[in-house]
């Protein structure tokens, strides 16, 4: 039901947050200059940042891609339901407040496996009142679990955009390919994939050294190429809209990107807190 994750047990979820490993959630909210995370993560991202200076910068860049991304299928494309897997810590704006800008029915269900983004599941679910929410508490490799209750939100007879927006570099080919497949066959026609990936096709010697810096903590961390990502389209029978596959912040920029250079206070309060 709508609304469960709001009633989770405190102590419970105390006890599942981890914080002796970094989370990729809480890292990823460290490059964007949030607060949920721990010295484990922010250590992480100092790693991940020695070996790719630029990494903070293409962060904000794949955030903004969502927003753009997300802009385009409401107001261009007439979406008004977007099942977000791998929805990360709500720092900046979240789907459904982008889309209800610009639709306010729209419905939004987000999935994260993260108790740090459970914690923050009140202000996914804050919708607007013509709109619906849902917050669901699983792993993208429970693709059974995640539909079942996504239905109780989103309407599988309209189109639904899937979102999966920086989470797949965290999953094995052999889950990946199985489970994307399975999550577009049960979305109807009309319906969209969302997605960013982490590439060396681009920058691949600081790509591959924060890869080690991610192995070396446990995470899993899959560098696909163009190719490689495409087929997550093509081999589940969608086409690419315009201009297909390329570096986020090159799909459809509306001027509105991140400035490339470092000098932005989140950044260099980021960076002041991991010399602390
Ligand atoms: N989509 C957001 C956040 C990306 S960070 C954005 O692009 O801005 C990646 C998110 O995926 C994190 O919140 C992490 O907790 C989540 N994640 C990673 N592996 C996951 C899995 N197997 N199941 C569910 N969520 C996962």
């Amino acid at each position: 039901m709508p609304g469960d994750a709001l009633s989770q047990d405190p102590a419970e979820l105390r006890r599942r947050i981890d914080t002796t490993k970094a989370h990729p959630a809480r890292v990823y909210d460290v490059f964007l200059g949030g607060k949920d995370n721990y010295p484990v993560d922010r250590d992480a991202a100092a790693a991940a940042l020695a070996a790719n200076p630029r990494g903070y910068l293409d962060v904000r860049h794949n955030r903004d891609f969502l927003r753009r991304a997300v802009t385009t299928l409401t107001a261009e494309d007439g979406i008004r339901q977007f099942l977000d897997i791998g929805t990360g810590l709500p720092t900046q704006e979240n789907v459904h407040q982008i889309a209800q800008r610009i639709a306010q029915d729209s419905r939004v269900v987000y999935v994260d496996n993260d108790p740090v983004v459970l914690a923050h599941a009140r202000a996914l679910l804050a919708s607007g009142p013509e709109g619906r929410t849902d917050y669901i508490d699983a792993d993208f490799t429970q693709p059974a679990q995640i539909l079942e209750q996504a239905v109780k939100t989103l309407d599988f007879d309209q189109p639904v955009a899937l979102v999966l927006v920086a989470i797949l570099h965290f999953v094995e080919d052999e889950e990946a390919h199985p489970i994307v497949r399975e999550l577009v066959d049960a979305l109807p026609s009309g319906s969209r994939l969302v997605l960013s990936h982490l590439t060396e096709d681009l920058n691949p010697e600081n790509v591959r050294a924060v890869q080690r810096t991610y192995t070396e903590r446990g995470f899993t961390f899959v560098l696909r190429s163009k190719a490689e990502v495409e087929r997550f389209f093509t081999d589940n029978g969608l086409e690419l809209d315009d201009p297909g596959v390329v570096p986020a912040h090159r799909w459809r920029p509306d001027g509105n990107a991140p400035a490339p250079e470092a000098a932005d206070p989140a950044y260099l309060a980021t960076l002041d807190d991991i010399e602390k």
